[in-house]
């Protein structure tokens, strides 16, 4: 092969060639071989020799046939392929037509073929990684195209999947400022950022991203916190609710320390019921305040590990109800005091108010059924009196006694069927003095008074005659002589006066009547429930209903009566009777204690 002129200098090209090239002829012997594919085939051995027997079996395709189809029909080919033993190299391959035969121009590219699978590898476990990972991926190019989306990425944001090529901004329109700016500050800037934001329809998902900036442009790590974000709006909802709730609910709620029982935490109720104001409630301590001293061997026990439902306590006249709970710590010990305190006087009042219309319409119910038993034996015993009355031979010192009892047992029966039943008197009333009034009276209980050793000092300093219903206000006086009595078991004296006077309130004139003892007298409390109905101080001898009808009696007459008492000293009730004519029962009289 070796020669001169121009053959020379094209073999000095073919050797200088990187490519190996060899050369075979139309009879597919091995006519010539650079220096390279010499080496690389192992040494010339080859040379002369038949192509299919030199490399039988292993010259497999694409080999056999590119060289068939530069050799027979005159064109080129080319291929990378792996050529097994004993080579075991990757060859790039390239046949062309040659006048006699064809050339083959071929290198090995093992090297560069494993790095290319190597890297294929790579990049298919790095999408294996990438699919199985739970954040969403995807990238954009420096144009904002996107060029790649996870599997995860697919499924939130590309469900068609037609993102791939697309620019982000027209894919997302609804991106507000600050998330554009995070864009623009890692794409332009390459500041890696992050952020949480709601992106509306057709989404309607809550995303926190990461950007982070490449030399290609933006990898985007996103994951879908919706249910995060829509958990955190409840719970602040639910937290909203329970700080509306805790502030403006009608229970005192408070938070106490176990160990100096001191104020944690209260809220607005708590203060008001304490009396105090909201800011001095933190560090109070409760063993300042009444209900806190009475709650205080409870609290022990709840700062034991106990808690105390629904303790009932009194407290200079309010009632409350305490609900008493340990908190405790992780650990199971307790760490404070929850304490919920509703006030009941009002709903103790009522319910007393309620009892107390119960036993009036019982006083009713017996009253009438009294009444109605009584006022047959009654009629009798009036009939007999009368026949009694009317005979001749009664001695004239009996008659004054029949005629006092013909008189009080009228005025029995009139209590019986008209003032505990509440009627309307059906007599007109009549015109008496504050004299005649309880001079009868007094004459009534002169066996008592001197039983129990009291005196009586009577002073009118009136004439007036008062228009009333006799029998009523008699029945008042008569009970309040009965109780000055009854109030002085081992003597005394009850002062009665009456003079003319003018009522402040509405500048009535009329009489005023004082009956003073010199009795035990009575407590606040005592004082206090007088008028209240089947109130009395005196077990089985009292009804506790004298005051009571009483005050009706008063103020039917739209009179006034007050009363006031000193333990030890006595007592005093005050009756003021107007004296002008009355249209009874228009106007409310007053009946007060002092
Ligand atoms: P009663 O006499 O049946 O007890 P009252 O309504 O007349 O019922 O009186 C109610 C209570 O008022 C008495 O039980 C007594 O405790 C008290 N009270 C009334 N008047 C006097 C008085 N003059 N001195 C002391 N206590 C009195
Ligand atoms: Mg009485």
């Amino acid at each position: 092969m070796a020669g001169t002129g121009e053959v020379g200098l094209l073999e000095r090209l073919l050797e200088a060639c990187p490519d190996c090239i060899v050369t075979v002829g139309r009879d597919w012997r091995f006519r010539y071989a650079n220096q390279r594919a010499v080496a690389l085939l192992g040494g010339p051995a080859f040379l002369g020799k038949d192509l299919f027997e030199y490399f039988p079996g292993n010259l497999e395709e694409p080999f056999v046939s590119t060289y068939r189809t530069a050799m027979d029909e005159k064109k080129a080919g080319a291929f990378e392929a792996y050529y097994a033993a004993p080579l075991s190299c990757w060859f790039k391959v390239r046949a062309e037509p040659d006048v006699d035969g064809i050339l083959i121009y071929f290198s090995d590219i093992t090297t560069r073929k494993e790095a290319e699978i190597r890297e294929q590898m790579v990049a298919a476990r790095l999408s294996q990684v990438m699919d199985v990972t739970s954040d969403a991926i995807f990238s954009v190019d420096r144009d904002w195209r996107f060029l790649l989306l996870n599997r995860r990425a697919s499924e939130l944001i590309d469900p068609a999947g037609q993102l791939l090529g697309k620019v982000l901004w027209d894919e997302f329109p609804l991106m507000t400022a600050r998330v554009k700016e995070f864009y623009r500050l890692a794409m332009e800037e390459g500041v890696a950022g992050g952020f949480v934001e709601f992106y509306p329809q057709p989404l309607n998902m809550w995303f926190e991203v990461q950007l982070q900036p490449g030399p290609e442009g933006l990898v985007v790590f996103f994951r879908d916190v919706t249910e995060r974000k829509e958990r955190e709006a409840r719970l602040e909802d639910e937290q909203a609710l329970v700080e509306a709730v805790y502030k403006s609910t009608p229970v005192a709620l408070a938070l106490l320390d176990r160990e100096t029982l001191r104020f944690l935490n209260a809220n607005d109720k708590t203060a008001e019921i304490l009396g105090v104001a909201k800011e001095e409630i933190l560090g109070l301590g409760l063993d300042g305040i009444s209900l806190g001293k009475k709650l205080m061997p409870l609290l022990k026990d709840v700062a034991a590990g106990h808690a105390h439902r629904d303790v009932v306590q009194e407290v200079d006249g309010r009632v409350f109800s305490a609900n008493l709970s340990p908190v405790f710590n992780h650990d199971g010990e307790v760490r404070a005091i929850a304490a919920a305190v509703t006030e009941l006087t009002q709903q103790r009042r009522s319910e007393a108010a309620l009892i107390q219309s119960e036993k009036l319409a019982a006083v009713g119910r017996l009253a009438s059924s009294i009444s109605h038993e009584i006022n047959n034996p009654l009629e009798a015993i009036t009939n007999l009196l009368y026949l009694i009355a009317v005979d001749e031979t009664l001695p004239e010192g009996l008659k004054v006694y029949v005629h006092m009892a013909q008189s009080e047992v009228s005025r029995v029966s009139q209590i019986a069927t008209q003032t505990l039943r509440f009627h309307r008197q059906a007599v007109a009333p009549t015109k008496v003095t504050a004299k005649q009034l309880v001079g009868a009276v007094v004459q009534l209980y002169t066996g008592r008074l001197a039983n129990s050793g009291i005196r009586v000092e009577e002073d009118y300093a009136t004439g007036t005659e008062i228009l009333c219903f006799e029998n009523d206000i008699r029945q008042v006086l008569n009970n309040l002589i009965a109780n000055a009595i009854d109030a002085m078991r081992k003597g005394g004296r009850i002062v009665v006066r009456a003079h003319d006077g003018t009522r402040v309130r509405d500048d009535r004139r009329g009489v005023r009547l004082t009956i003073a003892d010199t009795g035990h007298g009575m407590s606040p409390e005592t004082l206090r429930r007088v008028y209240e109905p089947f109130f009395t101080t005196k077990d089985l001898n009292g009804t506790g209903l004298g005051l009571w009808i009483s005050a009706g009696i008063v103020e039917r007459h739209q009179g006034t009566m007050t009363v006031r008492s000193k333990v030890g000293k006595g007592t005093v009730f005050t009756l003021f009777l107007p004296c002008e004519e009355v249209a009874m029962g228009d106007m409310a009289g007053e009946i007060s204690q002092g």
